[in-house]
Parts: C-alpha cells; sequence; structure tokens
C-alpha cells in the first residue's frame, strides 16, 4: 500500500465486508485505499450461488426482505434493483409436518400467532385442547419478566398460546430464521414485534387482528414472503456486482487474518504476511473476530467469543417433476424439532422465484442440523444427502434419485441472539469503540439478514469516515430510516 493516501483494511469478504469497503470507496472516492484479506478464495461468505444446467440452485441464502431498507438501497446504487425478482405470490404457503403429514400453516398465521381466529380452529397443525389453550390468549393478562428482563421466545409462546404452539408452530417457523433453540432466542432481539403487541394491546392476537384491519397491512401466513426479493441471476450476482465496483487491487482472497495489533498504525498478521492500516474493520464472524483480537484486547476478545453460533448445512436436490409423487405447489415446509428427523425446513426455489429450473424440474432446498440438532453435521456428505433425499421420500414421494445433489456446510455460520444479546453487544461496543479508527461489522450484533449485513458493514464505514480517515471529516449519513 502507498503512503500518499489513508489506507484501511477490511478483514472478511463476506457480504458486511464488501458492503463497507463499497461504501468507503463510494464516500471518499480517490481518497482512500481499501483492501478486504478473505481467508478463502471465494467472496460473498456464505452467499453461494451455483448455476448447474439450466438451474440456478442457492446454496446459502436467497432472499432478502425488503423491509429492512439497506440491501435494496444497496442494489439501487449498484444499477441493479432492475433485476431484482419478487417470489411468486401465487404459490406463497407454507406447510408444517405432524407425525409426517404435510398440513397447510393456516392463513394469517404470523410466526408466533394467528391473526385469524377461524382458519387456526379448523387446522389440525394443533390438537384441540392445543388450539383453545392457544386462544387462552385472547382473555389472559399481561405476564412477562420484570421490566429490563429479557424473555426467552420460547417462555412467552407457552406463557401466551402454550406448550403445543410452542412446539408445533413457533419453534420450526422461528427455527427456519435462525436455525435456534427457541428455549434460549431473546424475544426482544428477535420478534420485538410479540412483545410490543402484548404490551400495546394485552392478547397478541387481538392486537394482530386490529392490525390486519388496517388498510396497509396484508395478511400471509409465516414468513412475509410478499416482502422478499431476490437479484434475477441469484444472490452471488449481488456479489459479483460489488466487486466489479472495487478497484482490482482492493480484494485479497486467501489471506486468513491472524492477528491484529496497535503501533502506530493497524497491524494486521496474516497466513500472507503483514499488512499495515490507517482504519481497520473486522467483518468476521464474531468467534473468528475473536481470534485475531485475542492478543490486543483480551476482554473483547472474550464478550465476543462468548456469542454463541449454531451450524447448518443445506442440501440441493433437484428431481424430474414426474418423479415426485407430489408436485409442490408452496414455497416451503418447516420441520418441528420434535419429529425429530434434524431437518429444519426445505424450501422449493423453482417455485418460489420463477425461472430457477426447467418446467420438467423441481428444485429442492434441505436444511439441516441448527441449534437443536447439531451432533447431526458430524456425519458424512453423503449421508446428509441421503438423510435429505430420504426426508423428499417420506414427503413428497420421490420415485428415483435425484438427477442433481449437492451440498454446502455453513459451520458456525447463524449468530445466536440469546437472552441478553443486546447486553452483550452493547458492552462490546462499548469496548470496540476506545480503539481508534476501528469498527467491526457483520451479522452478529443487530440482525442476521442480509440487510443487516449490509447496513453493519456501511455503517462501521461510516463510523471511520466520521472519525476522519480520510483526514477531513465526513458527516456521519443518517441511518434513521
Ligand atoms: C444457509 C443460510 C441461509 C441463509 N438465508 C438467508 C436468506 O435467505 N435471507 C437473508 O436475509 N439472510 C440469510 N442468511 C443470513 C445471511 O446470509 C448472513 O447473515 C450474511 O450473509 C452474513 O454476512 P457476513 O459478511 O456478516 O458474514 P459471512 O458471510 O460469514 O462472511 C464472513 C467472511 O469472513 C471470512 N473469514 C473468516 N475468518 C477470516 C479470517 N481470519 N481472515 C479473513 N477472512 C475470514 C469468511 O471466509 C467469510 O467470507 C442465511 C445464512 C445461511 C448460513
Amino acid at each position: 500500500m502507498s503512503n500518499s493516501h489513508s489506507r484501511v483494511l477490511i478483514l472478511g469478504g463476506g457480504l458486511s465486508g464488501l458492503a463497507a469497503a463499497h461504501r468507503l470507496q463510494e464516500s471518499a472516492p480517490g481518497e482512500l485505499e481499501v483492501r478486504v484479506l478473505e481467508a478463502s478464495p471465494h467472496l460473498g461468505g456464505v452467499i453461494r450461488t451455483d448455476h448447474i444446467d439450466d438451474m440456478l440452485l442457492e446454496m446459502g441464502p436467497d432472499s432478502m426482505i425488503t423491509e429492512k431498507p439497506w440491501a435494496l438501497d444497496l442494489c439501487r446504487r449498484l444499477g441493479i434493483d432492475q433485476d431484482l425478482i419478487p417470489t411468486q405470490t401465487r404459490f406463497r404457503k407454507t406447510l408444517v409436518v405432524r407425525d409426517g403429514a404435510l398440513l397447510p400453516l393456516p392463513e394469517a398465521f404470523q410466526m408466533l400467532a394467528p391473526a385469524k381466529i377461524l382458519p387456526f380452529l379448523r387446522s389440525p397443525i394443533l390438537s384441540i385442547p392445543g388450539r383453545l389453550r392457544a386462544l387462552l390468549d385472547i382473555v389472559i393478562p399481561r405476564g412477562g419478566p420484570p421490566p429490563g428482563g429479557d424473555e426467552t421466545l420460547g417462555s412467552f409462546v407457552r406463557r401466551r398460546f402454550g406448550k403445543e404452539m410452542l412446539q408445533r408452530m413457533a419453534q420450526p417457523l422461528v427455527g427456519g430464521i435462525y436455525t435456534a433453540d427457541p428455549e434460549k432466542l431473546s424475544l426482544a432481539t428477535t420478534l420485538p414485534r410479540f412483545l410490543d403487541l402484548e404490551r400495546n394491546h394485552r392478547s397478541v392476537i387481538l392486537g394482530l387482528r386490529r392490525q390486519a384491519s388496517q388498510p396497509t397491512t396484508q395478511a400471509a401466513s409465516g414468513a412475509r414472503f410478499n416482502l422478499f426479493q431476490a437479484p434475477r441471476g441469484g444472490m452471488g450476482s449481488l456479489v459479483d456486482r460489488l466487486v466489479e465496483q472495487l478497484p482490482a487491487e482492493t480484494i485479497q482472497r486467501q489471506t486468513r487474518a491472524t492477528g491484529i495489533r496497535r503501533e502506530e498504525d493497524w497491524v494486521v498478521t496474516t497466513t500472507e504476511g503483514e499488512w499495515r492500516a490507517d482504519g481497520l474493520i473486522v467483518a468476521l464472524p464474531a468467534p473468528r473476530a475473536a481470534e485475531v483480537l485475542d492478543e490486543m484486547d483480551p476482554a473483547l476478545a472474550a464478550d465476543l467469543a462468548s456469542i454463541p453460533y449454531a451450524s447448518t448445512a443445506v442440501a440441493g436436490l433437484a428431481y424430474k417433476r414426474t418423479d415426485l409423487a407430489r408436485d409442490p405447489d408452496f414455497f416451503g415446509i418447516i420441520i418441528p424439532a420434535t419429529e425429530g428427523s434434524g431437518i429444519v425446513a426445505i424450501s422449493v426455489p423453482s417455485v418460489k422465484f420463477e425461472h430457477r429450473a426447467p418446467d420438467d424440474m423441481v428444485t429442492l432446498r434441505v436444511f439441516l442440523g441448527g441449534a437443536l440438532a447439531p451432533t447431526l453435521l458430524q456425519k458424512s456428505d453423503e449421508e446428509l444427502l441421503s438423510i435429505a433425499h430420504t426426508e423428499v421420500q417420506n414427503l413428497l414421494g420421490a420415485r428415483g434419485e435425484p438427477v442433481l445433489q449437492r451440498l454446502a456446510r455453513w459451520n458456525e455460520s447463524m449468530p445466536q441472539y440469546h437472552a441478553g444479546h443486546t447486553l452483550k453487544v452493547l458492552g462490546i461496543e462499548e469496548k470496540a469503540a476506545r480503539h481508534e479508527k476501528f469498527a467491526l461489522a457483520g451479522n452478529a450484533y443487530h440482525g442476521v439478514g442480509l440487510p443487516d449485513a449490509v447496513h453493519s458493514g456501511e455503517q462501521a464505514a461510516d463510523s471511520l469516515l466520521a472519525r476522519g480517515i480520510t483526514g477531513r471529516i465526513i458527516a456521519r449519513k443518517d441511518d434513521a430510516r
């Protein structure tokens, strides 16, 4: 790196690191030398789009919520917003497994609770006593931990709706997003909307019904699929576009950071030698950030290491449509942990998005492992693919082998926002702020989705710019959107 410009090193070439690099380049063009040090040959972290024959298979994330503006906004600035496609509304349906059978999620069921009572009462996902217990939410008083206490999602759902609702509906729905144990997950950090509903309306169900009657609210079931979009060419095309916009020398692949120390400037030791810079952004999963920061700031590293992570694997499978007894006309299947398969969910990309597979093919993504089945991933790739295929046989009546199968393992990829997470992150940020021209980014802190990753990278870049990394003070952009 030359001496004429301020220099910034970004550790990690996942979406958060790339978004940080892009923000620095667009905010201070020509004034900064930015380098992204990425351990692997692959950019984009857990984003991996495979193109096989005429099929597009996402082995990591496949869609982004547009309710949070940051990823969409980045796409606009990259000039690829025209390429964003919505999910196929007419197939917007989620099924739940009960004792091996596929049952549709009742209309207007929203993650933890129904916004419409009749469809919920008619649905056989819960036993009749289970349904009646859930509806007690309408009459029971407000409850919960003392003010300031961080209630787990499991405790909240059991308290308001009963154990069966937790096991059969809330756990698999939430598991499909966070791959988490609801008995540990912080409700306030992950789904604060439901705490607000209880606070403001006493009954969550009545609160949802009131909200649903407002003209802007649309009733969908499960995750609110109408809010999801994806680049036509897959998530990988977002990464490609980001990288195209950066000067060629910005990206340093196969350069794993191994340690950090502070001299006059930042010094990062890597598998490819030492790198020096004026500013440093650590955009790594928290356990990896803890490793590299351990010598420089053991207290910060200990806090980072205490954020738990879950691992998951995605099996991408393709079948001839005629080989499936049940032709999927839904987005996905969620599988309660009580079913004991170790499979969290199955999604159907060839249905969810147009043109992801030829008409005579069905593609599936089977999610295995997560916080509730951690030992499953000790199995070999072949075994995991076989478990995934067997589940497809059981649920969709697959005859014969898949015409295509591949597996991606995402070890320690999903941060778990357990009760106490918000306080922990406050402590981390307070310690990080003591270091000059230093910022953390990634999905470990304020949100696990793609828009959150973009936002955290951009905020890290903005914080360095605001602290004069270019030699001039650039006003921090207003993020209160
Ligand atoms: C299977 C799966 C499906 C998902 N689906 C969705 C979805 O549909 N929608 C959604 O919004 N979100 C989804 N998510 C979440 C979302 O993809 C992630 O939150 C986001 O991509 C994280 O980006 P990141 O940059 O923070 O971390 P990562 O993607 O983990 O990137 C971190 C990078 O750091 C690198 N690295 C690690 N150690 C070092 C080191 N020592 N030195 C240098 N580099 C290092 C890694 O190689 C990696 O490239 C999904 C996640 C997974 C795992």
